[in-house]
């Protein structure tokens, strides 16, 4: 099993989830163009994409998953919630194979096992998930604004996490957001600061993790150290064992 990130922050969303012959990409927040482009760079076609599964309706993870899905002919994976609130993405006449999922019951889609759970976000019904192949575990959480018990059960024991670390607190409250938007993004359903997230860190069962990422960096309220700094600590590793999903460049394949 492999994964890699196409790129993580609020200027679009990908990762693609790879086990033998099944791909699964993780949303799709680029343009058409954009998500082939960046595909390429992992050595992968459209063509070659199993199925996509979208976590909630924000355009930085929904943007172009419906056209990717209707151009190439592949299957998507959401919750109620977010099959309503993305019908504006679907392009016309577009003969789309979507699946619902109960956000508390696993589904496989071939070699891959996929846990959803739901998730506090400011959208209608966002679900998180985790990937399986039966023998190791990938956790990924982003756009939460706050952790539950249920969450830390989901990502107990994971081979990998990926963990949104969206912003330091004193840069998010210093920063040029208007007031609003930081009481939005700083607010219950909106996103984790790297404080919470490595308070969720050391509340989970490490023992097996052999890749952690930092995801959904925000550019103007966050720096990759610290972001490394808060999850390093818990784990007490070095710096430079916490990846970043970055928003250019995502972050290449990592394998178990
Ligand atoms: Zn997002
Ligand atoms: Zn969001």
């Amino acid at each position: 099993m492999r994964f890699a990130s196409l790129g993580s922050g609020s200027a679009g969303n990908c990762m693609v989830i790879e086990k033998a012959s099944t791909r699964l990409l993780l949303d799709c927040g680029f343009g058409l163009r954009e998500v082939i482009t960046r595909l390429e760079k992992l050595e992968l076609a459209p063509e070659q994409i199993t199925g996509i599964l979208v976590t909630h309706e924000h355009d930085d993870h929904a943007k172009g998953a419906f056209k990717l899905g209707a151009k190439y002919n592949i299957p998507i994976w959401l919750s109620h919630g977010t099959r309503i609130m993305t019908e504006r993405y679907v392009p016309q006449d577009a003969k789309l194979k979507l699946n619902v999922v109960d956000s508390h019951t696993s589904f496989a889609i071939d070699h891959i096992q996929v846990i959803p759970y739901p998730v506090p976000h400011d959208a209608r019904e966002p679900t998180q998930f985790t990937f399986s192949d039966g023998q190791y575990k990938l956790g990924v959480l982003t756009d939460t604004g706050s952790t539950t018990s249920y969450i830390e059960q989901m990502l107990s024991g994971c081979d990998a996490l990926v963990l949104e670390c969206n912003h330091d607190l004193t840069m998010l409250q210093n920063g040029p957001y208007s007031y609003a938007l930081k009481q939005r993004v700083g607010g219950r359903l909106g996103h984790l600061d790297n404080h919470s997230a490595a308070s969720l860190l050391a509340k989970l069962d490490n023992s097996k993790l052999k890749h952690i990422l930092a995801a959904h960096l925000s550019a103007k309220n966050n720096t990759q150290t610290l972001a490394k700094e808060a999850l390093s600590g818990v784990l007490n590793c070095a710096l430079d064992w916490v990846g970043i999903a970055e928003q250019e460049k995502g972050f290449d394949w990592r394998s178990f």
